[in-house]
């Protein structure tokens, strides 16, 4: 009976997914037809500054397209383990300043604070920017206003990072489930596919870590995760 209610949970999941995958898809084409349609249009002429904001929203639109695909690729690759990855001796704190620093750009009213030892880990760079990115961007997202808070600090020989936010949590009856592919917390408005954090489940995975998460409704977030250390940097 629980493998079938498994088997049923899942199915539903993938329901799920498919319309909002579809609504996610529709979006960001309804922008291009639209916006290329009017710039076509014979009767009406644009002038400069119309046609380059125009055309701006369908250079957005067509990333926004790409990256949303990249994710559901990404997602079977990995949930059946033919994602390459390219482990070199990397520094952690750098790789995440890194994405801070690109997010600062965008959100210029955010408020991210850091404190990170320098520290190497065994990883594949491109993947943990990836990771952070995710986090980072479901802080903003889902916690907003809420200044984020990134954290780590050596614990034996592994590097415990927590990413934490004070926005609105998330229940307990959904924690178990966040890590799932497709799984979202029903009901809330901010749009999304369910995938961002099982990529990043499977990612740390592959780079024998741990990621988990603690919330606490009206209090906040704080996702944890520790990395294997290969070696402290003098
Ligand atoms: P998506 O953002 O595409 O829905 P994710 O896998 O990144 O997918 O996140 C899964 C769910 O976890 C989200 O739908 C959201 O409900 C919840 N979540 C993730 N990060 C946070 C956060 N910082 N605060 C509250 N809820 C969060």
């Amino acid at each position: 009976l629980s493998q079938l209610d498994d088997a049923r949970r899942t199915m539903q999941l993938q329901q799920d997914f498919i319309s909002t995958v579809s609504h996610e898809l529709r979006t960001p084409l309804g922008f291009i037809k639209g916006y290329s349609t009017t710039l076509l249009r014979n009767d009406t002429t644009w002038d400069l500054a119309t046609q380059r904001e125009f055309l701006n929203i369908i250079d957005e639109e067509a990333d926004h397209l790409t990256a949303l695909i990249e994710n559901v690729l990404e997602s079977a690759r990995l949930q059946s383990n033919t994602l390459p990855m390219n482990f070199q001796p990397s520094r952690i704190d750098s790789i995440i300043r890194d994405v801070v620093m690109r997010t600062q750009l965008r959100y210029k009213d955010v408020k991210i604070i850091v404190s990170l030892p320098a520290v190497l880990v065994q990883a594949d760079s491109v993947r943990l920017t990836q990771i952070f990115e995710n986090l980072i961007n479901n802080a903003i997202k889902y916690a907003p206003g809420s200044p984020i808070l990134i954290n780590g600090k050596q614990e034996r020989d592994d590097l415990h990072i927590t990413v934490a936010d004070h926005g609105p949590g998330i229940a307990a009856e959904h924690l178990a489930h966040i890590f799932d592919r497709f799984y979202r917390v029903p009901g809330q408005a901010a749009s999304g596919t369910g995938l961002g954090l099982f990529i990043c489940k499977q990612i740390i995975l592959a780079h024998k870590g741990r990621i988990w998460v603690e919330s606490a409704p009206d209090e906040g977030t704080i996702f944890n995760i520790l990395l294997p250390i290969r070696q402290n940097v003098k």
